[in-house]
């Protein structure tokens, strides 16, 4: 998939406290504004402010304007963690891309600061090595719903393939970085079957995966417009099935979201927290995408910790746009 990166000044701030539910406390950074990985179902393409698909505006000036930001701060606090990819990918496949992203993240890790993110691309080695110098402030989570090329052509057809992110859960782990899973967003009828599901847990346990954090697909509008122009006609029938009897209710931020039945649902988690228990995983269900079920905080420890006091009782958290 050809990627078109066009350089951008970044005028606002680098760092962008959250303002909502457990966000608060937290700061995220985006590298780019668009992510050229293009997966079907994210929400983050349907964003007025995101470019045409295949463009991606990079922020030439971030590394710049962080430590500017850090430096003029430094005396009055300095964030304990900082999440990345709250609505893009910072390892796309472009050089000048992942240097910002090096920039971006030496900045933080030289200065104490934690950082979070979630990938679908191919992490270089080189940020393996950054990571190993700072393995206390770094967790690394690898988006991976499913190990068939079917799933990875179809719905994310600009990530890596399912053997190159299983090559990245190697490579953190042998480095000592704390890694876990996502799987979401999980296809009824395409992932979620007992082959495919028994695959995937027993795939992770043996790289020394331990936690997992499951999802199934939800719909907003965007996503749905998406979904019905980008998949295969038969794939799409099949979801449109699945979510017709659903209303629109509000979850989370979106006042707009179907979620599939929640028998459809229940089978499901359950058949993957067995599969996962099997191979010594422990699969929560992300509770912000399924509010009617007895859902967990997928939040990763070493993340809550870096923010405290944000995640007691019921509030939610939805920080990435898969
Ligand atoms: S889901 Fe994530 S990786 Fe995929 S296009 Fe959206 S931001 Fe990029």
């Amino acid at each position: 998939m050809s990627l078109r990166v066009i350089l951008r000044e970044r005028k606002s701030r680098a760092l962008n406290p959250g303002t909502f539910g457990c966000l608060q406390g937290a700061f995220t950074i985006n590298v780019t504004q668009g992510c050229g990985l293009s997966c079907t179902y994210c929400y983050a393409r349907g964003y007025a402010t995101a470019p045409p698909r295949g463009d991606v505006y990079l922020f030439i000036n971030l590394p710049e304007l962080l430590r500017k930001e850090l430096d003029s701060n430094r005396r009055r606090w300095l964030p304990g963690m900082v999440i990345f990819n709250t609505a893009t990918d910072c390892f796309q496949p472009h050089p000048d891309i992942l240097e910002v992203t090096y920039q971006t993240m030496t900045i933080l890790l030289e200065r104490g600061i934690g950082i979070s993110f979630l990938t679908k691309g191919f992490i270089p080695q080189r940020f393996i090595e950054l990571f190993k110098g700072y393995r206390e402030s770094v967790h690394a989570q690898i988006g991976l719903v499913s190990l068939s090329e079917g799933y990875w052509r179809t719905y994310e057809p600009g990530a890596v393939s399912p053997r190159e992110k299983l090559e990245n859960i190697e490579r953190l782990l042998v480095g000592g970085i704390d890694t876990q899973v996502r799987i979401d967003p999980i296809i009824p009828f395409v992932s979620d079957t007992r082959e495919e599901v028994e695959a995937l847990f027993k795939a992770l346990g043996q790289r020394g995966i331990r936690n997992a954090s499951v999802s199934y697909l939800h719909l907003r509008p965007a996503i749905q417009r998406q979904l019905r122009a980008e998949l295969p006609s038969l794939h799409w029938k099949v979801l449109e099935s699945c979510f017709e009897n659903q209303s629109w209710v509000e979850v989370g931020l979106s006042t707009k979201t179907k979620l599939l039945p929640k028998r459809v649902r229940e089978n499901g988690y359950g058949r993957m927290k067995t599969s996962a228990q099997a191979h010594g995983i422990s699969a929560v269900i992300c509770r912000c995408k399924n509010p009617d079920l007895n859902g967990e905080i997928c939040v990763p420890a070493r993340v809550r910790k870096a923010i405290p006091g944000r995640f007691q009782g019921k509030q939610q958290l939805i920080l990435f746009p898969c």
